[in-house]
């Protein structure tokens, strides 16, 4: 038998469960161009409700749903705002601009943590004929490269608020909004109440293989709609893989609590040995992002020693060593976690 991997490099590794996949093979399903797939349909109903919008639009990836959501609310020569190290600008090679001639600024947060001045601050609306306009702001919930990191509904409300007197629509990147709800017991409803546009993965922490949705008015969905087919995004008996979000919404979405119980526990393992690598209290939900930048090590040589243990993780800078928890992962792996990872560090701290 190979030796068993403790594999933390991402909650995207997730594979579908035994009784998930039973549940795909038994879906009802048509062709999704005609609109006649009544898995997906219903999935796209039962989603925008969720998140308190009119409809909503399957797609195979969440960059997709965030590309046609900001190609909805920005046209060509115009300004999108969001953080610097958000998937938007960072982790979706261009398209903004490769594909809807999008233009972009961004604003730099510790964490990625949203405070509503730092957009406001470099947002300019009408900027007549010399200027750049800012059309709209993507918000990251969680916020991945952060770390995890929830954004204050406070904050939220507070840009929102801004927004509407500007006349600047709000996008959230939800690709992990599901962890954010789950942490803070904040509606869904609530954090769609903000956003004239929404994406969200089911692909990550709720485990299905493939498959994110934009969210907004019936009106863009469908203009929506028309872009995703002429980027070949148009699918066809797909409704085996909307069968998995339906399976993921009515299981999974509980379980991302444990996930969360999990990194806090291996973080605090973690700041037990070398309390400058990370603060528990930053650890919010699945992520555990280590600031390496105090010691000498690199986070690919934590990594390669790592690997040695049996367990992946993801370098994602020199000095950044991102640990994801995610339910592919059991009791023994976090312990297998727990043991090793303060130990290397120790090793590290003296070398
Ligand atoms: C994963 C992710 C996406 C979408 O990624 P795809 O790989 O295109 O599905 C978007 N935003 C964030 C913050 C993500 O973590």
């Amino acid at each position: 038998m190979s030796k068993k991997i403790a594999d933390l490099r991402s909650d995207t590794l997730t594979k579908p469960s035994e009784e998930m996949r039973r549940f795909m093979s038994e879906a009802v399903v048509g062709d999704d161009v005609y609109g006649e797939d009544p898995t997906v349909n219903s999935l796209e109903e039962r989603v925008a409700e969720l998140f308190g919008h009119e409809a909503a639009l399957f797609c195979p990836t969440g960059s997709l749903a965030n590309q046609l959501a900001i190609r909805m609310l920005v046209a060509p020569g115009e300004e999108l705002l969001t953080e610097t190290n958000s998937h938007i600008v960072r982790a979706e090679l261009g398209a903004g601009a490769a594909f809807s001639g999008i233009t972009t600024r961004t604003w730099l947060s510790p964490r990625g943590e949203l405070k509503a001045d730092d957009a406001l601050n470099i947002a300019k609306p009408d900027s007549g004929p010399y200027l750049v306009s800012t059309k709209a702001i993507a918000v990251e919930n969680t916020h991945n490269f952060g770390g995890g990191t929830i954004q204050s509904i406070v904050e939220i409300k507070k840009l929102h608020q801004e927004c509407q007197t500007l006349g600047i629509s709000m996008h959230l990147d939800g690709a992990r909004i599901w962890n954010a709800h789950i942490a803070t017991g904040v509606a869904l409803k609530e954090y769609g109440k903000y956003f004239d546009t929404l994406s969200v993965c089911l692909s990550k922490g709720l485990g299905a293989p493939i498959g994110s949705l934009m969210i907004s008015t019936s009106d863009r969905i469908s203009k929506a709609r028309q872009w995703r087919k002429r980027y070949g995004g148009g699918m066809r008996q797909v409704g085996i893989m909307a069968a998995a979000g339906h399976y993921a919404l009515e299981n999974n979405l509980k379980l991302l609590k444990t996930d969360h119980v999990r990194a806090k526990v291996i973080a605090e393992a973690i700041a037990s040995v070398a309390p400058s690598v990370i603060d528990p209290k930053t650890v919010e939900t699945n992520i555990v992002g280590l600031d390496l930048s105090s010691m000498k090590i690199t986070a690919f040589e934590l990594a390669a020693q790592l690997k040695e243990h049996g367990i992946l993780t993801g370098p994602l800078g020199s000095k950044y060593l991102r640990l994801v928890t995610h339910y592919d992962l059991d009791e023994s792996d976090i312990n297998l976690v727990k043991q090793v990872l303060p130990e290397v560090l120790k090793r590290a701290l003296v070398a």
